[in-house]
């Protein structure tokens, strides 16, 4: 490769805009399309969003309410609509709050405050309850963000099938739900909210965890020392620390390691000896450790207490 002496620098500063495009008087980004074309502002999609969630009391008139326009070009001040001369209907038809409206003259809060009074309030077993649920849900921050997480077919299913009854307003009825990630938002702000308790979620998971992990294991002689390993020496500690407030995080991962490998073990002692843990002996324990890796060191708390 040649280098031209003659080549001339690139241009600094803000890149030419090309045919066709259009740079936003806020961001000064190039966008193929601008949201809205007011008398003194072109603004892209973003800044459009951001000038109308702007709510304030405007300095030119005083009138308080959103303040998408700007006093000129050298006085960013936020101002009203009628003092930027931006005309259109930016009034919510039900609560007549001033900003960006969001379908048929209604803004995104009375437009989910509708949908969600449509989906959980009319014909529910319990509309007193299923109410304090909307008005939690309509009162987020971004109701928008409300309105794209009730698109999912997830979530309707266990919108509906809350206010149905189907599914109990409790954390096992939310279990029973399902283990995703529209649960545990749902279950976050039931409990933020006060309609259910506050819960231990590392324990919560790990008894759903312990549950499903015994009910795998197909050897009855396997599947009862661990049953009561796992209960006695570490469900009934977690659930003790949980009470006095402790985290349970690292507690319950280093439990979930030592019933791992005390299955593993179990079944080996089984299978390559024909034993189990009230045959097993401590030479069966060092023998196992010693010819795997280092993570299996973890069936030693096993070992301790019910292998003599
Ligand atoms: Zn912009
Ligand atoms: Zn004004
Ligand atoms: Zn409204």
């Amino acid at each position: 490769m040649t280098i031209d002496p003659n080549r001339r620098p690139a241009p600094r500063g803000r890149p030419p805009v090309r045919d066709g495009a259009l740079r936003c008087t806020r961001c000064h980004r190039i966008a193929n399309q601008l949201r809205v074309n007011w008398p003194a502002d072109q603004l892209c999609n973003s800044c459009f969003y951001t000038a109308m969630r702007t709510h304030g009391v405007c300095p030119i008139c005083g009138h308080n309410g959103v303040l998408p326009g700007r006093a000129n070009r050298t006085d960013p001040r936020p101002i009203c609509l009628s003092c930027a001369g931006i005309s259109g209907n930016y009034r919510c038809a039900t609560c007549h709050t001033e900003g960006q409206l969001y379908r048929d003259g209604h803004c995104a809060r009375c437009a989910l405050r509708d949908d969600l009074t449509d989906l959980m309030v009319d014909g529910a077993a319990d509309p007193v309850t299923m109410g304090t649920i909307v008005t939690i849900l309509c009162g987020v921050d971004r109701p928008e963000s409300i309105l794209s997480w009730k698109r999912s077919p997830t979530v309707r299913a266990l919108l509906t099938g809350l206010a149905g009854g189907d599914i109990p307003l409790t954390h096992d009825g939310l279990d029973a739900a399902g283990q995703n990630r529209q649960v545990s938002h749902l279950r976050s702000i039931l409990e933020h909210n006060g309609l259910l308790r506050q819960r231990d979620e590392p324990l919560a998971r790990f008894q759903s965890w312990l549950a499903s992990k015994l009910d795998a294991i197909c050897e009855p002689s396997v599947q009862a020392p661990v049953e009561q390993f796992a209960t006695w020496h570490h469900l009934h500690r977690l659930r003790r620390k949980s009470k006095s407030g402790q985290t349970s995080h690292g507690p319950t991962h280093s439990a979930r390691q030592e019933i791992n490998e005390t299955v593993k073990s179990l079944t080996w002692l089984h299978e390559t000896h024909h034993r189990t843990a009230a045959t097993c002996r401590q030479q069966d324990i060092d023998e196992w450790v010693a010819t795997g890796p280092t993570t299996r060191t973890k069936v030693r708390t096993f070992g301790s207490r019910y292998v003599t």
